[in-house]
C-alpha cells in the first residue's frame, strides 16, 4: 500500500489552465451539495459532465440547472419522468437506473467526486477508479466492504484515490509516504457523536431525531447515526487500514468533543503531526478539489484563542460496542467488513424507519456476524453476493426484534 500512496502523490499534476472536467456522484447529498458549493465559488475552472442522485429530484434539476453538466441521472427509476420533463430544453441529458448511473460514472474526466452513501456506491466508483481519474472518496463504505478489490482496481488503472473523510484528509497530508517504516502509529479523532455523554439506559431510548442531530457535523443521515453509535469510527479504522500503509494496531481512535483536530499522525521519534481546522467538509472536499494544489474554501477560520481548550479523552467501548465489533472485523479479515458493512447499513435504515431501537443497531449486526461470520471476497461479484447474503441475515434479525 505505500506504493499506491506514493503513486497518489507523484502521479498526477495540472498543468493545463483549462476546466477541470468532473463528475459528482451523489450530488444531492451532504457532500455532494458540498462539493457543488466549492465549483460554484470558481467559476470557470471546473466543467461538469454528469450529476447524479437517488430520488431527490427536484435538487438534481435544479443543481443540472444552475450548474450545466452534460447528464444527469436518477438512480431511481420512477423519478424519470419528472427529471426529462424538466430538463427539456435545456441542453441537458436525462438519465434513470442503475445502468445509467454506472455509465455516467464511465464517461471520461479528470476527476470524480465518490459522494454515494453506503454499498450502493460500489460499483460506480470502481467504473470511475477504472477510468483512471483522480477519485476523491467519501463513501467509505466502498473500502469498508472490498478494500482490496478497490485497491486493485486503482493499482491497474492509474486513478488517484484522494480521501475526502476529515480524518484520512488529515491523516494524508501529514503522512511521510516517503518514511512509512517511520510512523508509529495513526490517531483517528472521533467527536463521540450526539450521545458521547449518555448512558447506555439513555440510550436505549434515544429517537431517530435525536441521533442525527449531531454536535459539529451537518452530515446525511446514514453517517449521522453511524457516528452517534460510533459505527462511524469503526468503519474509518478499516478505511485507513486500507488507505494507508500500516498495520491494524497501528490505528488508535481518541475521542475528541471539538472535532477540530482531525487526526494525527505519531511518528517513531515521539513527534505527533496533526491537521487541524474548523468543521467544515469543504474544506477537505477542497484540499482534493485544488489538489496537488490548494485552493480557497469558505470554512470559519479557525479561532484557537476562542475555542480556548481541546479536550481528548479514550474511547468506550462498552457503551460503544461498534468500535469493537469493527475492530474484530478488520482483524478477522476476509469477507467480515462486508458482512458488517451490509449488516450496519440494514440496522441504521431498521432504526430510522422506527422498526428498531438504537442500541439494537449494534445487537443486529453482531447476532448478523454470529450467523455469517466470513464469505468469498475475490471479484466484485463475490462482493454483492456476500453483500446481499448479509443484507437477507440482516433483514431477519431486525424483523425479529421488532416483534
Ligand atoms: P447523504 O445521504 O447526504 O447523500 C448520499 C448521496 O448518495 C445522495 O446524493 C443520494 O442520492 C445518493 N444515493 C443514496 N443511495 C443511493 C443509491 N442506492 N443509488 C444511487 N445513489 C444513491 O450522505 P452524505 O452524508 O453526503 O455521505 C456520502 C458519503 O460520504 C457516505 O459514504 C459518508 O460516510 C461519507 N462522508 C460524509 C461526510 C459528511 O459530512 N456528510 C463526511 C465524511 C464522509
Ligand atoms: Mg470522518
Amino acid at each position: 500500500m505505500a506504493e499506491l500512496a506514493q503513486a497518489e502523490i507523484s502521479g498526477v499534476a495540472r498543468t493545463d489552465a483549462a476546466p477541470r472536467r468532473i463528475t459528482i456522484l451523489g450530488s444531492t447529498g451532504s457532500i455532494g451539495c458540498n462539493t457543488i458549493d466549492l465549483i460554484l465559488r470558481n467559476p470557470g475552472t471546473y466543467a461538469v459532465e454528469a450529476l447524479t442522485g437517488n430520488t431527490r429530484v427536484d435538487l438534481l434539476v435544479e443543481q443540472a440547472l444552475e450548474i450545466q453538466p452534460r447528464i444527469a441521472v436518477i438512480a431511481d427509476e420512477a423519478q424519470y419522468p419528472a427529471l426529462k420533463a424538466a430538463l427539456a430544453g435545456s441542453g441537458i441529458e436525462a438519465a434513470a437506473g442503475r445502468e445509467a448511473l454506472k455509465e455516467a460514472a464511465d464517461r471520461p474526466v479528470d476527476w470524480v467526486m465518490a459522494g454515494i452513501v453506503g454499498a450502493a456506491g460500489l460499483e460506480p466508483t470502481l467504473r470511475a477508479i477504472r477510468q483512471g481519474a483522480i477519485i476523491a472518496l467519501a463513501n467509505k463504505e466502498c473500502l469498508v466492504c472490498a478494500g482490496a478489490l478497490v485497491l486493485s482496481e486503482v493499482a491497474a488503472s492509474g486513478a488517484t484515490l484522494l480521501p475526502v473523510d476529515s480524518e484520512h484528509n488529515a491523516i494524508f497530508q501529514v503522512f511521510d509516504f516517503e518514511r512509512a517504516e517511520a510512523v508509529d502509529r495513526l490517531i483517528l479523532t472521533a467527536s463521540g457523536g450526539p450521545f458521547r455523554d449518555r448512558s447506555l439506559d439513555e440510550m436505549a431510548g434515544m429517537t431517530p431525531a435525536e441521533a442525527v442531530a449531531h454536535p459539529n457535523w451537518d452530515m446525511g443521515a446514514k453517517i449521522s447515526v453511524d457516528s452517534a453509535t460510533m459505527m462511524n469510527k469503526g468503519l474509518e479504522m478499516i478505511e485507513a487500514f486500507h488507505l494507508f500503509p500500516v498495520t491494524i494496531d497501528q490505528v488508535e481512535v481518541l475521542v475528541h468533543p471539538q472535532s477540530v483536530v482531525h487526526s494525527l499522525v505519531a511518528y517513531i521519534d515521539g513527534s505527533v503531526l496533526a491537521q487541524l481546522g474548523s468543521p467544515d467538509m469543504r474544506t477537505p472536499i477542497a484540499y482534493t478539489l485544488g489538489w496537488p494544489d490548494r485552493i480557497a474554501a469558505p470554512a470559519a477560520k479557525l479561532d484557537l484563542a476562542a475555542l480556548g481548550r481541546l479536550d481528548f479523552h479514550a474511547p468506550d467501548e462498552v457503551r460503544f460496542p461498534a468500535l469493537r465489533l469493527a475492530r474484530a472485523a478488520l482483524k478477522h479479515g476476509g469477507g467480515t467488513a462486508t458482512v458488517l458493512n451490509a449488516a450496519n447499513e440494514v440496522a441504521v435504515h431498521g432504526f430510522l424507519d422506527g422498526r428498531i431501537g438504537f442500541l439494537d443497531i449494534a445487537g443486529a449486526v453482531e447476532s448478523t456476524l454470529e450467523a455469517l461470520p466470513d464469505g468469498a471476497l475475490g471479484s466484485l461479484d463475490d462482493v454483492l453476493a456476500l453483500d446481499g447474503e448479509a443484507r437477507r441475515i440482516a433483514e431477519g434479525i431486525v424483523a425479529r426484534l421488532r416483534d
